[in-house]
């Protein structure tokens, strides 16, 4: 085994095709028993489903070198069943939750070369992804599928430590009441992209979406979970009314690790827009970035900055990300079934 030759401490957030991915395809009422395969290429019906209706979902999750040099990926347990609840909404035959353990572990064994080393800020993103390849033109679900799974080593996601950054607060919409904001599925992302190149254009790092029946509470950002800590320490995570927020592992274990290890109060509650402003911190939470601190929000012109400023994470928000990392990496032991070794 030799370590691919890449200058880890300054890779970006891109995609580097490595040599090897997990296919499966659902024909004939099952899963076939699946292949590692070095062809990076989809070739499909013109009629596929997924060209045509969006039956697509996807996930995503890290592996990590730990200072001992194990190979190790977090809670790859919640990604299955994640997808398998995904893949129900959108009438995909799930993928079996073991299945999708095997599959993640296949995948990066047989990359294991483009696994970043420990301690160069780099890790392994591992997407899995399925989408209908049979063919449709009346409107229902396709009978034929493909599961399949990439890895790609990416960047710290900020270079030089995390800034915090600015959003707005966005007059487009993520997800419907009860629609699809629950589930991880690419249509959520295709109607968010207009919003987030204007967001950009206008100088904000991201959108915060309000609840799409009344704009009056807060929900998420375009791809992460939010967080807040108040003037007393407490850390505070919005609820939906409408259940349309994504149920983001990265805030689940922020959550656990804050009571169980940290021991903050926390509280899971409706969070209105008007009160965001006594908060103290701000941050946004996933897998990608584990958690971008927020400076400030311009909400239609009005500016709500918090107090922990625009240079550094705020306090609280700085311990919970050395210790969800610190757990990730394996140099604090996380709760029983958290990191999940490769061996190779
Ligand atoms: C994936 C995703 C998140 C973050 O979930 P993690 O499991 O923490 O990576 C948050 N919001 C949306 C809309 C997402 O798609």
């Amino acid at each position: 085994m030799a370590k691919k030759d890449l200058d880890w401490g300054n890779l970006g957030f891109t995609y580097i095709r490595t040599d090897k991915r997990y296919v499966s395809n659902f024909r004939d009422g099952k899963w076939d028993d699946g292949v590692i395969t070095d062809d990076a290429t989809i070739v499909m019906s013109e009629d596929a489903g997924v060209l045509h209706y969006a039956q697509e979902c996807f996930e995503g999750l890290k592996a990590y070198t730990t200072a001992d040099g194990r190979i190790v990926t977090f809670r790859p347990d919640q990604n299955a069943k994640r997808m398998v609840s995904t893949a129900k909404r959108l009438e995909m035959p799930p993928f079996p939750e073991e299945r999708f353990i095997e599959a993640v572990e296949q995948t990066v064994r047989a990359n294991a070369d483009w696994v970043p080393p420990h301690g160069s800020g780099a890790t392994l993103y591992v997407r899995p992804v399925m989408f209908a390849t049979g063919d449709v033109i009346g409107v229902k679900p396709a009978d034929e599928y493909q599961f399949r799974i990439f890895v790609t080593p990416v960047g710290p996601y900020f270079k030089g430590g995390a800034k915090p950054i600015v959003i707005k607060v966005s007059d487009f919409d993520r997800a419907a009441p009860h629609g699809t904001g629950n589930i991880k599925a690419g249509l959520n992302y295709a109607m968010s992209l207009h919003a987030i190149v204007t967001a950009h254009e206008e100088g904000f790092a991201e959108n915060l979406y309000l609840d799409a029946a009344t704009r009056t509470y807060v929900e998420e950002t375009g791809g992460a979970n939010l967080l807040f800590v108040d003037k007393d320490g407490k850390l505070i995570v919005p609820k939906s009314h409408s259940d349309s927020i994504l149920p983001s592992i990265t805030r689940r274990s922020i959550v656990d690790v804050a009571r169980d290890y940290l021991h903050l109060t926390v509280e899971e509650r409706y969070v209105r827009m008007d009160e965001v402003e006594n908060f103290v911190e701000m941050g946004l939470c996933g897998t990608a970035a584990v958690i971008s601190p927020v400076g400030r929000i311009n909400d239609h012109g009005k500016e709500i900055s918090f107090a922990s400023g625009m240079e550094k994470m705020g306090p609280v928000t700085q311990k919970l990300y050395d210790a969800l990392t610190g757990m990730q990496m394996g140099d604090i032991e996380a709760p029983e079934g958290w990191i999940h070794e490769i061996t190779l």
